[in-house]
């Protein structure tokens, strides 16, 4: 533990914010054990190198929708985009079944107000590492939006509509795969695949690994990893964090300086997503990539330089 765990920042009590003594809703815990149950389900489905490729496949378009739309995008407002993009950002994100992006961000912004305090939803340091895994989502106080930390992005009524109805898209999803499934069977009875499989793997297997990629960043990324800056977090710098979250990793980075489109402050820190952002703005599909400013950098060396003289 190092000394800025410590070194809270002091803040005034709000009821309204953080976990209360609030019982877990059972109706919550539901879909949680419907998403991991179902992987079970390969026992009579077994698998296809398809399958296999489909679910790593729809792990990295949907972990890049959650770092780059959800977190960049919504909640840090790290690039521009026109209103149709925007809306596709949010419909890719919700295909994650993470909640929708207005929740998601709203959730966000508040973990960066508190983080690692007593208010933080999902700090490990304040509330052991499960609880910030996962424990969290299961209290009713975390279910609702609060649009006033989103107000940005709330003015848009088909934000807001997906946002309440956010099991639309996930049906959706899951209709596409079994279609997709029962076509490939018809017409290429070659790959091996069906309906059934490719739900199992596209669906259940696929989602539950990218959740927990996810989950990771709020307990494993505020414990373990290394520190450049000396945030008033216990937020962590790790590579393979980095790598299955596709940038998210640098989360040390990310507190110091949460705007910038770039969570990877330096070229050896690889951040696919915003190798893939800068794509997109290549492409005219997305503007403004906001940058580290220099003066970040210069704290950086000068943290460097203290660490070594140490
Ligand atoms: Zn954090
Ligand atoms: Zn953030």
């Amino acid at each position: 533990m190092d000394s800025q765990a410590t070194q809270k920042k002091v803040e005034l009590p709000d009821q309204s914010d953080g976990v209360s003594s609030m019982k877990i809703d059972p109706k919550r815990v539901l879909p949680y054990i419907f998403i991991h149950g179902g992987c079970l389900a390969v026992i009579w489905v077994g698998w296809s190198w398809f399958a296999v490729a489909a679910a790593v496949f729809l792990y990295v378009v949907r972990m890049f929708a959650i770092t780059a739309f959800y977190h960049r995008y919504f909640s840090h407002r790290a690039f521009k985009a026109n209103r149709l993009m925007q809306f596709i950002f949010a419909v890719w994100g919700h295909t994650s079944m993470q909640g929708g992006a207005l929740w998601w961000a709203a959730n966000h912004r508040h973990h960066h107000n508190h983080s690692d305090e007593t208010h933080d939803k999902h700090s490990p340091v304040q509330s052991g590492f499960w609880f910030a895994h996962i424990g969290w989502l299961f209290y009713p106080e975390n279910f609702s939006t609060d649009y006033q930390k989103v107000k940005d992005y709330a003015k848009f009524p088909e934000l807001v509509f997906l946002n309440r109805y956010d099991y639309i898209v996930p049906l959706a999803y899951g209709a596409m795969l079994l279609g997709l499934g029962a076509l490939l069977e018809s017409y290429f009875p070659g790959l091996g695949t069906n309906a059934w499989q490719l739900f199992v793997w596209g669906f259940f297997i696929s989602t539950v690994v990218l959740l927990h990629g996810t989950l990771f960043i709020n307990s494993l990324a505020h414990v373990w990893g290394s520190r450049r800056f000396e945030t008033e977090d216990d937020s962590r710098n790790n590579f393979l964090l980095a790598l299955i979250t596709l940038g998210e990793g640098w989360h040390n980075n990310h507190h110091r300086y949460q705007h910038s489109a770039q969570q990877g402050f330096y070229w050896f820190e690889v951040d696919l997503s915003y190798y893939a952002l800068r794509a997109m703005e290549k492409l005219g599909l997305i503007y403004d990539l906001k940058p580290v400013p220099a003066r970040i950098y210069d704290e950086a060396g000068q943290q460097k330089k203290a660490r070594i003289g140490k």
